[in-house]
C-alpha cells in the first residue's frame, strides 16, 4: 500500500466517521428540541429545591443536564448544574432533610458505554462527542426562551407585580418605547438600550422583565448567563451572537439575561475559563454597541451580585439604566400576599396584614412560596381552607424547614440543643436593640436540631453598629451557653458562625464600621486593588473580622454568666416541654 493510498483510506474513514457524526448530532438536536422549551436557571432550581418545590430529578450519570420536575407544573424541565458530584450531594442532603425529591441516576448513555469497552476507537468516539457537543451548543443559541410565537406572548402585566411602585414607573417609559418607538424618535430622544435589575433572588426581577414585554406585547426572549459559560472557547461568544440575530429578526422586542455576573464579572488578564468569559463578555459589549437606537430591542439583565459586574457593562449606551429591586416593605409584602391568595381558598379569618408584619425581609417568591405551603398544610390537616396556623405553620418550614417530630435524640443532644437555643433567647432578652422572642423549640426542623423565633423587625432602611454588634452577640449566645454549662462545643452552632461571621465582614469591608480601616469599600474588590491601601491590609481585615467576633463571643459569655438562672431555667422547661411560646418566655422574666 502507498502513502497516496493510505491517505485516501484515512480520507474516508474521516469522512466516514464525520457523516455518523453529523447523524448522531442531527439525532440528537431533534431529540432535544423536542422537549426543550423549558428550561430553569441552575440558581433558580436551588431556590426551588430549598423551598421544597422539586419533585423528581432526573439524571445521567457524567451529564451536566438534568431534567427537574417542579411541583404543581407540568411539564418537566432542563437545567445544567455545574458540577454533578457536588448537586448530587446537595439533593441527597435535601432529601435527608425530609425533602422528598425522587433523584433518578441513569446509567451513562448508550454511546459512552460502548466507548468505555472499545478502547481502541477513542480518538473516534472524542470526534464523534466533539461533533455531538459543538452540534449540541450550536442548538443551544436557540434555547432562548422566547414566549413569542404569537400566541404564546407573555402574559404577565405590571398588575402582577406587587409593590415596587417607583421601580415600575421608571420601566413604563420602556413600555411606551416598545410600543411607539417613532414617538420617542422622533424627538431625537435617546431610550436605554440595556436595563440592569440588582436585588437578590426572588424579588421580583424576572417577573418585572416579563411584565414588561407583557404590557409593550412583544416577544420576551431569556437566557441565563449561567448557560452561556462552562463551554469550548468562543462557543459562549457564538451563543450571544446568535441570541442577538434573533432578537433582531423578532424587534421590536425585549432580551433577558439574568444572573448576568456569570459572563460580566470583572474581565482579568488571565488564562483558561476567565479568557473564555472575556470572549463572551466582549461579545455581548459588542452586540449592544452594535444595535442602533431605532432598532427597538431593550436588552433586561439581572443579578445579585453587582459589585461583581465588570465597569464597561454599565458605560453609557450600555447598561446604563441600573434599578434595585428591593425586598418588599410592609405595603408591598400585604400586596403580593393579596395577589397570591386570590387563587387559594383563604379562611376568612386570615389576617393578611398581620401575616405582612410578620415577614419583614421575606421576598416575593418566598411569600409566594409561604402561601403554597400553606395550601399544602391545610390540605393534610384536613381544614375546609387555609386557616391562620396553616401559614404559620409554612412561615417556619419555609425558614427553618419542616418539624420533625419522629427523629430520635438522645438526651445528651436534647440537654445540648435545649441550652444552645436558651443561650439565644436569654442574650437576645437583654440586648436592647434585638427584638423580641416569639418562640423557642427544640423540636428539630430541616436541617436545625432546635431554634428560636423572634418577632418580625420593623422594615429598617439603615441598621446601626451597635444594633449589628448586638446582633453578632445574639448569634454566639447558642455557642457560649453551649461551653458555659457543658464545658464542650458542638458541631451545632456552624450555620450561627457562618451567618455572623458574614455580618463581621460586612461591617468591616461594606459598610466602613471598623476605626482602624475607615470608610473604604472592600467587597469584592482584587487582592492587587485592597494593597492599594496599603501592603498588610487584607491581614488588616481579618484582624478586625475576628475582633468584632470575639468581642460579641465574650459579651455574651458575661450575659449568661450574669443570668445564669434565666438560662437554667430556659433550658429545664424546654427539655421538659421542648416549646417555649412568647406568652411564657416574658413571664420568666418577671421577677
Ligand atoms: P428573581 O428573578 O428576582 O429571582 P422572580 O421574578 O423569579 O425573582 O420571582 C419568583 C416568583 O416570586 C415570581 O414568579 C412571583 O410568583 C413571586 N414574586 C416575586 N416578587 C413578586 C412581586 N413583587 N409581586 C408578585 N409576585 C412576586
Ligand atoms: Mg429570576
Ligand atoms: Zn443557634
Amino acid at each position: 500500500m502507498n502513502k497516496d493510498n493510505k491517505k485516501q483510506i484515512m480520507i474516508t474513514v474521516i469522512s466516514i466517521v464525520l457523516l455518523i457524526g453529523i447523524g448522531i448530532a442531527i439525532f440528537f438536536i431533534i431529540k432535544n428540541n423536542n422537549n426543550d422549551d423549558k428550561t430553569l436557571a441552575y440558581t433558580d432550581l436551588i431556590k426551588e429545591m430549598s423551598y421544597g418545590n422539586i419533585e423528581k430529578i432526573e439524571m445521567t450519570v457524567g451529564s451536566t443536564n438534568v431534567k427537574v420536575k417542579v411541583k404543581n407544573e407540568e411539564e418537566e424541565k432542563k437545567s445544567i448544574v455545574p458540577n454533578t458530584e457536588a448537586f448530587i450531594e446537595l439533593v441527597q442532603s435535601k432529601v435527608a432533610e425530609g425533602n422528598e425529591i425522587e433523584l433518578i441516576q441513569k446509567p451513562k448513555s448508550p454511546i459512552a458505554q460502548i466507548g468505555s469497552g472499545l478502547v481502541s476507537f477513542l480518538p473516534t468516539l472524542i470526534m464523534i462527542a466533539l461533533f455531538v457537543m459543538i452540534y449540541k451548543m450550536q442548538g443551544l443559541g436557540e434555547k432562548g426562551k422566547v414566549y413569542d410565537e404569537t400566541e404564546r406572548k407573555t402574559k404577565i402585566k405590571f398588575d402582577d407585580v406587587a409593590g415596587l411602585d417607583e421601580e415600575k414607573e421608571e420601566l413604563i417609559e420602556i413600555v411606551d418605547f416598545l410600543k411607539r418607538p417613532e414617538k420617542f424618535t422622533r424627538m431625537g430622544a435617546k431610550i436605554p438600550k440595556g436595563v440592569l435589575l440588582y436585588g437578590k433572588p426572588g424579588t421580583g426581577k424576572t417577573l418585572i422583565a416579563k411584565a414588561i414585554a407583557g404590557e409593550a406585547d412583544v416577544p420576551f426572549i431569556s437566557m441565563s448567563g449561567s448557560e452561556f459559560i462552562e463551554m469550548f472557547a468562543g462557543l459562549g461568544a457564538s451563543r450571544v451572537r446568535k441570541l442577538f440575530e434573533k432578537a433582531r429578526k423578532m424587534a421590536p422586542c425585549i432580551v433577558f439575561i439574568d444572573e448576568i455576573d456569570a459572563i460580566g464579572s470583572r474581565r482579568t488578564s488571565n488564562s483558561g475559563a476567565e479568557t473564555e468569559n472575556n470572549q463572551t463578555l466582549n461579545q455581548l459589549l459588542v452586540e449592544m454597541d452594535g444595535f442602533s437606537s431605532e432598532e427597538t430591542i431593550i436588552v433586561l439583565a439581572a443579578t445579585n451580585r453587582p459589585e461583581m459586574l465588570d465597569g464597561a457593562l454599565l458605560r453609557p449606551g450600555r447598561f446604563d439604566r441600573q434599578i434595585t429591586v428591593p425586598a418588599p416593605d410592609l405595603k408591598g409584602r400585604l400586596e403580593i400576599l393579596k395577589i397570591h391568595s386570590k387563587d387559594k381558598k383563604i379562611s376568612e379569618d386570615v389576617n393578611l396584614e398581620s401575616i405582612a408584619e410578620d415577614t419583614a425581609g421575606f421576598t416575593g417568591a418566598e411569600l409566594a412560596n409561604i402561601l403554597n405551603e400553606a395550601a399544602i398544610i391545610a390540605t393534610k390537616n384536613k381544614h375546609d381552607d387555609i386557616e391562620e396556623i396553616d401559614i404559620e405553620e409554612a412561615i417556619k418550614k419555609v425558614t427553618v424547614g419542616l418539624e420533625k417530630k419522629t427523629r430520635k435524640y438522645s438526651d445528651k443532644d436534647k440537654r445540648l440543643t435545649a441550652f444552645h437555643e436558651a443561650g439565644h433567647a436569654v442574650v437576645s432578652r437583654y440586648l436592647p436593640t434585638q427584638t423580641n422572642v416569639k418562640e423557642i423549640s427544640i423540636i428539630p426542623r430541616g436541617v436545625a436540631g432546635g431554634y428560636t423565633m423572634y418577632k418580625s423587625d420593623d422594615d429598617k432602611y439603615y441598621i446601626s453598629k451597635t444594633e449589628m454588634k448586638e446582633k453578632l452577640v445574639a448569634l454566639l449566645g447558642g455557642r457560649a451557653a453551649e461551653k458555659l454549662v457543658l464545658d464542650d462545643i458542638s458541631t451545632g452552632a456552624s450555620n450561627d458562625i457562618e451567618v455572623a461571621t458574614g455580618i463581621a465582614r460586612d461591617m468591616v469591608t461594606k459598610y466602613g464600621m471598623s476605626d482602624d480601616l475607615g470608610p473604604i469599600d472592600f467587597q469584592g474588590k482584587e487582592p492587587y486593588e485592597i494593597q492599594m491601601f496599603g501592603e498588610n491590609i487584607g491581614d488588616k481585615i481579618g484582624a478586625e473580622v475576628k475582633m468584632l467576633i470575639d468581642e460579641a463571643y465574650r459579651n455574651a459569655m458575661n450575659l449568661l454568666i450574669e443570668h445564669r438562672d434565666k438560662l437554667d431555667l430556659i433550658a429545664e422547661t424546654l427539655i421538659k416541654q421542648e416549646k417555649i411560646n412568647e406568652a411564657q418566655f416574658n413571664e420568666m422574666f418577671e421577677d
